[in-house]
């Protein structure tokens, strides 16, 4: 029986210490007793929440508990539980402490080539029985001999019925580098390539992986796999370039023509960031890569034939920029928008491979065509270079002219001047569309002879101007989009059923804004009716390998060239040269796979540039604004509009109305909005 010390005060002693889920001491009744939990039970918050809520003072006595404004709280709490303060990173739950698979053995998923998995499992079952012995045990994956190779693995057999345990297979192909040391898995590389056909990056498909409880390679095998992947990518694309270009040639000696003919090209740069501003991060231009892309336009399929990109980026520790590895190309302080620059190097490029440009195709933004004649300057090259306007851009610069141009207050059949300033840009749209009508018709019907051309498209714009007030006379003889007839003329998608009262000086302005599209030098400057839409396409389609929101600073140069090689060759078909040129091989059911979706893909494309698929977008187009002129709306509300608080506050009315109008039509707001862009 134990003995029983007892001493004096022992009994008031017990009184006092702090029993677990005893209630709080009366001198602590001031204080919100929020910590003590229903039962009134006192608790320990864990470390988590306490270091959110509390601070505590250098000498660590006594803490500052503060509510979200930073006023002193009137609560007291229990420290956190002393083991959480003494190792903050141990196991908060059960789950991640009794993890089944922890080391004994394979869990999860694995990515192994099923031919040489089979070939493990035959050969050991084999060697297992061979033994003699009679063991009625089974085969498993031996978990503390499995390497991972990348994407890839290395395994091991053993039995749990007796001690036998196999030889370490590669469960992947390896790629002969003819250089000595381990040979690397053919799937890290064409993981590689498949990354550098989409947008995410090595970061992201490791949380994939992650995510599919397959165990990712590491993040350095997978950018030096990178890395090298993108020294092929970028030979594969010139590659691609240089046999379109030798095409171009065959195809000048088939039309009788020597092979050296100049040809018609568009050209047009794209960059990672807007050119404008950095919003005081730096006095430069925002943009660190660009690329400069020139397209054929001899023939109909508008293959790439150039790209010369740029980089300001370079993320190798203590690099000098002078090295063979260093991705960077320009200097900080050089200017990235010098597309003049980007063109000459292209048409340099070009001109080595005995291809010049007569016509030049591009926006005008910048001085692109003098790059080109720069070059040939240089190499004595006899081509006078002509640059050509892009209609697209030239519609863009029309429409802002008629949407802001003054007309006289009568010309619309409004009251309110919100509701002039909406038609009058219904009515920029208009003229913009049938414009654009009006020029390719015109051009298919005279053959491109300039001349002519004017001439006729000036009757066409006094006819338009006619036509916009609902008067169809001279359509059927001077117009080439409207057949003039009651049942058969040209409908304004926009407008609607709305006609327009011009005075005599609004007429004359009108004439001036069409002239913009259809008149004289419009006319001469679009007279081959080419365009940048190829370049353009091809930049959205840049979007796809190298994202705005992705900064890809190694491999910028692989990627482009690697989506060169895709929109040149195919996708299907690029990915199996790609694939093939970093020694993987992809066959069968993948195999079959790719190729109907490259199938899919073609079919997609071509539907897109049907006619029929046109006019149901016209037709959506159009069926959108009639609803929108049916709708009466009294007083629009504002729900958005840039600053609207910003400049309420600084008591700037002026600025709030300005907006306002801007961002009435629900339409507008999403199509101008920044985001949009
Ligand atoms: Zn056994
Ligand atoms: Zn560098
Ligand atoms: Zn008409």
């Amino acid at each position: 029986m134990p003995i029983l010390v007892s001493m004096k005060g022992d009994k008031k002693r017990r009184h006092a210490a702090l029993k677990s889920g005893s209630r709080p001491p009366a001198r602590l009744s001031t204080a919100t007793s929020q910590q003590a939990d229903e039962s009134g039970q006192w608790r320990r918050r864990a470390s988590d929440d306490f270091e959110v809520v509390a601070s505590t003072s250098s000498g660590k006595i006594g803490m500052n508990i503060t509510d979200p404004d930073g006023k002193p709280a009137n609560v007291r709490l229990l420290r956190p539980p002393r083991t959480t303060l003494l190792n903050p990173s141990q196991p908060k739950n059960e789950e991640d402490q009794l993890d089944p698979h922890a080391d004994s053995a394979v869990g999860g998923y694995r990515i192994i080539q099923l031919s040489k998995c089979a070939e493990m499992w035959n050969t050991c079952y084999k060697e297992h029985l061979a033994q003699g012995n009679e063991c009625p045990g089974n085969l498993h994956f031996d978990a503390s001999r499995e390497v991972k190779v990348g994407l890839a693995w290395k395994q091991a057999l053993k039995c749990d019925g007796c001690s036998y345990q196999s030889d370490i297979f590669k469960l992947y192909e390896e790629v002969d580098t003819g250089k000595s040391g381990p040979k690397p898995a053919d799937i890290n590389r064409s993981l590689q390539i498949g990354l550098a056909e989409t947008m995410i990056s090595n970061s992201a498909m490791r949380t994939i992986l992650l995510a599919t409880d397959i165990p990712a390679p590491s993040a350095k095998s997978m950018q030096d796999s990178a890395n090298t992947v993108g020294k092929t990518l970028v030979a594969l694309g010139q590659e691609s370039m240089e046999k379109e270009r030798n095409h171009l040639k065959h195809l000048n000696t088939i039309c009788g023509l020597p092979a050296d003919n100049p040809i018609r090209a568009e050209g047009d740069c794209r960059y990672n960031n807007a050119l404008r501003s950095a919003g005081g991060t730096t006095p430069f231009q925002p943009a660190t890569q660009a690329v400069y892309t020139i397209c054929e336009n001899n023939t109909p399929k508008k293959k790439i034939i150039a790209v010369s990109v740029t980089n300001k980026l370079c993320s190798l520790p203590g690099c000098k920029h002078n090295s063979e590895h260093c991705p960077s190309n320009l200097a900080k302080e050089e200017s990235i928008g010098n597309e003049r620059a980007w063109a000459y190097e292209c048409a340099k490029d070009l001109a080595e491979s005995g291809i010049t440009i007569k016509h030049f195709t591009t926006d005008g933004d910048s001085k692109q065509s003098m790059g080109v004649s720069d070059a040939y300057c240089e190499m004595n090259i006899n081509t006078t270079v002509e640059n050509l306007c892009d209609p697209g851009h030239l519609s863009v610069a029309q429409k802002k002219k008629i949407k802001t141009a003054s007309f006289s207050q009568n010309i619309f059949p409004a009251k309110t001047q919100d509701a002039k300033a909406k038609l009058q840009a219904k009515l920029a749209l208009d003229i913009v569309d049938r414009c654009k009508a009006e020029f390719n018709n015109c051009h298919q019907a005279l053959a491109g002879d300039v001349t002519k051309m004017a001439t006729k498209l000036t009757h066409a714009r006094d006819c338009l101007i006619q036509c916009l007030q609902g008067n169809h006379k001279f359509c059927s003889k001077k117009s080439f989009a409207c057949r003039g007839t009651v049942r058969n003329h040209w409908s304004f998608n926009r407008l609607g059923d709305i006609r327009i009262t011009p005075s005599a000086s609004d007429e004359t302005m009108l004439a001036h804004l069409i002239d913009m599209r259809l008149g004289g030098p419009a006319v001469k400057s679009t007279r081959l009716n080419t365009n940048t839409q190829k370049c353009e396409s091809t930049n959205r389609a840049y979007l796809r390998t190298n994202p705005k929101c992705v900064t890809m600073t190694r491999n910028f140069s692989a990627r482009i060239h690697g989506a060169v090689h895709s929109l040149n060759t195919g996708h299907a078909e690029s990915l199996l040269q790609k694939t093939a040129a970093v020694g993987a091989k992809i066959t069968g059911r993948a195999r079959r796979q790719l190729k109907s979706e490259g199938k899919v893909r073609q079919q997609r494309k071509q539907l897109a540039q049907s006619g029929k698929y046109k006019k149901r977008r016209v037709a959506r187009v159009k069926k959108n604004y009639t609803l929108h002129n049916k709708a009466k709306v009294s007083k629009p509300q504002v729900t958005y509009s840039k600053h609207m608080l910003d400049m309420k506050l600084l008591g700037n009315k002026h600025d709030v109305a300005e907006e306002h109008n801007y961002f009435h039509s629900p339409l507008k707001a999403v199509k101008e909005h920044s985001y949009a862009k």
